[in-house]
């Protein structure tokens, strides 16, 4: 996988554009109240970045060089800057600006798992930090080394071990190197006739250890779980040896070491390989359409979805606000979409009495074997109409399944226009969610009114459990005259957090805590929790040489 942009998100040359979709700039120009015209903002050039001499003492190089060879050390100005940080918000907005702060000093990128060892064998004895690197989509500031940090500091780029090295047919178990990226590892298993089924939105540019790394969550997870749930086993390097955790589906031998690695943000050591769950390729997928009054009557209905017997693989429902967005996204429509679309208005508004500007807009995805889908769908079908929804087609669940990697880049296209977008998760329990949406989309609009900015908040319920959901936040906004925008960032998602926490909602579902959360980890765990991660990490890294800072 080659590294994304120094300065946003994906490669550079590819970008998110206004131009095909011809109602999204007057939408974003109404609810923000900017003009959106060409860029106006960019980020430093590569040549004026401050990027400081590499902190790196000859013995150290050597010792590098020769546990992964020659060319596997880096110390380019460009590779260094691209591992300094994750894709957050801060991370973007800094970057852009040229204030980069502590750059690793140097790259190294092991091919094999002792080669990894020898890293770490030689950043122990140097007394260097290392931070393990996967794709470098962290969204917490889990992967920017402390400012003050003196010691020399190693990036270690895991990109070369992205192999999946066997398959136990009988067990549906799958051994795979940790560096592989998303789209890599799909299609090495679909080579034989799997999949795992997680696909992060940042699934192009994730890796398999990043996502354990972090408690990560795919939009399929309704079916196939959370890579907490997938990860049968795993072997990391750490300062006292090997870590390995067998694969076994059930084991009640103390509290569970695979548990304290997922999670844990490189910070106990570097995942070489996991044995991951991998399933059969489905005979058939498909995502459905559905519409529902309100954003209230989709949750009802996503909810007897989890309380029913029915097995999908996503349940999706967007808010008012997201589903207009949605709505202003769609590309340049052909005389027939718009007879189309003005007659479902009709149809709507006449003959189901939807009020559309405050319907909201859902998927709903089935896998399985055609008889599977074909029963569930149904069964989805008679709750979505108990529920006053209406199915819109197999349409706009395959647009929504071609373009849903193509969100992240709107960060960027805002960012260029001088615009904050961003976003904050949660989930509670299926009673708390009303009240959790509620409290944030008040608590959101009271921050941008107190800062005198015209902002917009949007949600949409991303992940069903058993007992509870995934609540995912978008906002956005221009800052107010004079206004810094980091500054005020900060205020619009420090109060969103802060009322997570405050009405029974967790920090985050699946964007893990690096530094960007680690505030409120006291509020979310309670104090001997915390301590009782610090100790963790003490006992295995005395030293702190493990990307030190993060989660406590
Ligand atoms: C626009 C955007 C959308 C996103 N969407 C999702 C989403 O839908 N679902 C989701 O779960 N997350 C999402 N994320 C967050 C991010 O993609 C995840 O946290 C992802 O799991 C990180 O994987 P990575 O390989 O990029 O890891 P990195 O960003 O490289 O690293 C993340 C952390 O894991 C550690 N790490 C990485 N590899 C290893 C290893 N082999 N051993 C030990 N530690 C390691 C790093 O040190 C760091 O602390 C999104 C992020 C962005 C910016």
């Amino acid at each position: 996988m080659s590294a994304m942009k120094w300065w946003g998100w994906g490669h550079e040359g590819v970008e998110f554009t206004h131009e095909d979709k011809p109602d999204l700039a007057p939408f974003i120009e109404r609810v923000l109240g900017i003009r959106i015209g060409p860029r106006t903002e960019a980020p430093v050039r590569f040549e004026d970045l401050p990027v400081p001499e590499p902190n790196l003492p000859d013995e150290l190089a050597s010792t590098l060089r020769a546990a992964v060879g020659d060319e596997y050390v880096s110390v380019n100005r460009l590779d260094r800057v691209v591992h300094a940080r994750g894709k957050s918000l801060r991370d973007l907005i800094l970057q852009r600006r040229g204030d980069l702060r502590r750059v690793p000093d140097v790259v190294v990128r092991p091919g094999a798992e002792d080669e990894v060892s020898a890293v770490m064998q030689a950043a122990l004895e140097a007394d260097a930090v290392l931070i393990p690197f996967g794709g470098g989509s962290s969204i917490s500031g889990s992967l920017e080394a402390p400012a003050d940090e003196t010691r020399p500091v190693i990036s270690v780029d895991l990109g070369r071990l992205d192999r999946v090295l066997e398959i136990d047919a009988a067990s549906r178990l799958a051994r795979v190197q940790a560096g592989v990226p998303g789209p890599q590892l799909e299609k090495q298993l679909e080579a034989r006739g799997y999949v795992l089924g997680h696909f992060p939105d940042s699934f192009p540019h994730s890796t398999l250890g990043g996502w354990i790394a972090t408690r990560s969550s795919g939009m399929q997870s309704d079916r196939y779980g959370d890579i907490a749930d997938l990860t049968k086993g795993l072997r990391m390097v750490t300062p006292p040896g090997m870590l390995v955790a067998r694969p076994i589906p059930a084991t009640s031998t103390g509290p569970s070491v695979r548990q304290m690695v997922l999670g844990s943000e490189g910070r106990l050591g570097i995942i070489t390989e996991a044995t991951v769950e991998v399933r059969r390729l489905p005979e058939k997928r498909v995502i459905l359409g559905y519409l529902f009054p309100t954003f209230a009557a989709g949750l009802a209905a996503m909810r007897a979805i989890a309380e029913s017997e029915c097995s999908v693989s996503v349940t999706r429902v967007s808010d008012a606000h997201e589903t207009q967005f949605s709505f202003a996204t769609r590309k340049r429509p052909t005389v027939l979409d718009k007879l189309q679309s003005r007659a479902l208005r009709t149809y709507l508004q006449r003959r189901v009495g939807y009020d559309v500007e405050h319907m909201a807009l859902s998927f709903i995805g089935f896998e399985g074997s055609e008889a599977h889908v074909a029963r569930e769908r149904k069964a989805v079908g008679r709750i979505v109409r108990a529920h006053n929804g209406l199915c819109i087609g197999s349409g706009p669940g395959a647009l929504y399944d071609q373009k849903k990697f193509d969100t992240p880049y709107i960060r960027d296209f805002l960012l260029d226009r001088g615009v904050a977008g961003d976003v904050s998760e949660t989930a509670m329990p299926w009673s708390r969610l009303q009240p959790v949406y509620d409290a944030v989309i008040a608590a959101a609009e009271r921050a941008f009114a107190d800062l005198g900015v015209q902002g917009y908040i949007m949600c949409h319920l991303s992940h069903s459990y058993h007992a509870g959901a995934c609540l995912y936040f978008t906002f956005a906004f221009p800052p107010s005259p004079g206004g810094d925008l980091l500054a005020e960032y900060d205020v619009v998602k420090s109060v969103i957090q802060q009322t997570f926490v405050d009405n029974g909602a967790t920090l985050s579902h699946h964007h893990a805590v690096g530094t960007e959360h680690a505030r409120w980890l006291g509020q979310e765990i309670s104090e001997p929790g915390v301590q009782m991660l610090k100790a963790l990490f003490e006992g295995i890294d005395p030293g702190r040489h493990l990307n030190p800072g993060k989660i406590v």
